[in-house]
């Protein structure tokens, strides 16, 4: 059951109470490259992120996020790290939210000089506490960057926070491993009260680094834990945003996009299955309803699974039946299925 937390305003996204989990994503590109951080924002804006990450490594990167924000539709968050008038420069610039690491920000004057300028401008500030980067007091008090540690550098943060008076916070913390992760984020939602952004860090590739996020997040998403979640990979940022949305939907917690369900094949299946499952998943890529979708290979429990399903494709000997909302519809040859059932869909819906 999910918790609610205090509910924070990144631009017109909420996160937090009971609002749904929202998907983000960063970007790959050097910011100051205006044109092509502002063509990679919109590629992520047509897949559905919700929110966008930039790195700020430099004042060409800070100076560029004014014109970044005027060119894109979604709310964008700073992500800075060690030079706190880097801070200073997007606060300015007018994005919806800051990321800072505390733990290579430095001193507490720092500090309240960002939570001062955030306030000001009535803007979050993500405290991304990494296992990576822990402060030695804490490291030593700890001896290893373990899930106390860092539930105890992000409770040293919020003490900060505090004494600025600033409560505006989204809180991340990101262990070595998945199970670290996971053993500090659960502490975390108990002890604070704060919105969490969940995150595995350094996932990796899509294929791994997917399966590796979907297994982490999917256990905190499960239990109720999370507010906003981010697949890291290596590659494209939109496979990012697909991930994500798919771990959602697999826990029923994002309803608003189409789901496909198709069977693994086996030897009964007498259809090219998978070409046919491709091309009616880059087709639903077009919609925007909450619709259950199953291509099933074969009349043994194709049927079955696809009268469940809102729209089916059942299969057979190089053909196939077409169901909508458990009634069959038509039979075709298997060349007019994909053709077939999304006639039947935009028959039944207005998309
Ligand atoms: S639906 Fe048919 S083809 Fe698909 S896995 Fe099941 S038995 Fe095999």
């Amino acid at each position: 059951m999910r918790k609610p937390k205090r509910i924070v305003a990144v631009g017109p996204v909420k996160l937090g109470g009971f609002h749904p989990i929202v998907v983000q994503s960063m970007t790959k590109t050097k910011t100051h490259d205006v044109s092509k951080t502002i063509r990679q924002i919109r590629r992520l804006e047509r897949a559905r992120c919700e929110i966008v990450r930039v790195a700020v490594v430099n004042r060409d990167d800070a100076a560029a996020l004014k014109k970044i924000k005027q060119s894109i539709g979604i709310p964008l968050v700073a992500d800075i790290h060690f030079d706190y008038r880097l801070a200073l420069k997007a606060i300015e610039a007018g994005v919806d939210k800051i990321r800072i690491n505390p733990g290579n920000i430095g001193d507490a004057r720092k500090i309240a000089a960002i939570t001062k300028r955030a306030q000001d401008k009535n803007i979050p500030i993500r405290v991304g506490v990494n296992s990576g980067s822990l402060p030695r007091t804490v490291l030593m008090k700890f001896k290893h960057p373990t899930a106390r540690a860092i539930v105890e550098t992000v409770r040293r943060c919020l003490d900060t926070f505090r004494r600025n008076r600033f409560y505006n916070i989204v809180i991340s913390a990101k262990g070595a491993d998945v199970g670290s992760t996971i053993e500090a984020y659960t502490m975390i939602d108990k002890n604070f009260q704060y919105p969490l952004h969940l995150g595995i860090t350094e996932a990796g590739l899509p294929f791994r680094g997917g399966i590796k996020s979907a297994v982490g997040l999917g256990i905190l998403l499960h239990q109720g834990i999370g507010d906003t979640i981010r697949v890291s990979l290596t590659g494209d940022p939109v496979l990012e945003v697909v991930a994500a949305f798919e771990i959602l939907h697999a826990l029923e917690l994002r309803k608003e996009h189409p789901v496909l369900i198709s069977c693994p094949m086996c030897g009964r299946c007498e259809v090219a299955l998978e070409k046919i499952a491709r091309n009616v998943d880059r087709r639903l890529a077009q919609y925007n309803r909450n619709i259950k979708v199953a291509v099933m290979g074969c009349v043994v429990n194709g049927p079955g699974e696809a009268r469940e399903a809102d729209f089916g494709i059942a299969c057979g000997k190089h053909r196939g039946i077409i169901f909508a909302k458990g009634k069959e519809l038509k039979r075709v040859r298997e060349s007019q299925l994909v053709d077939a059932l999304f006639e039947v869909i935009d028959e039944n819906i207005n998309h």
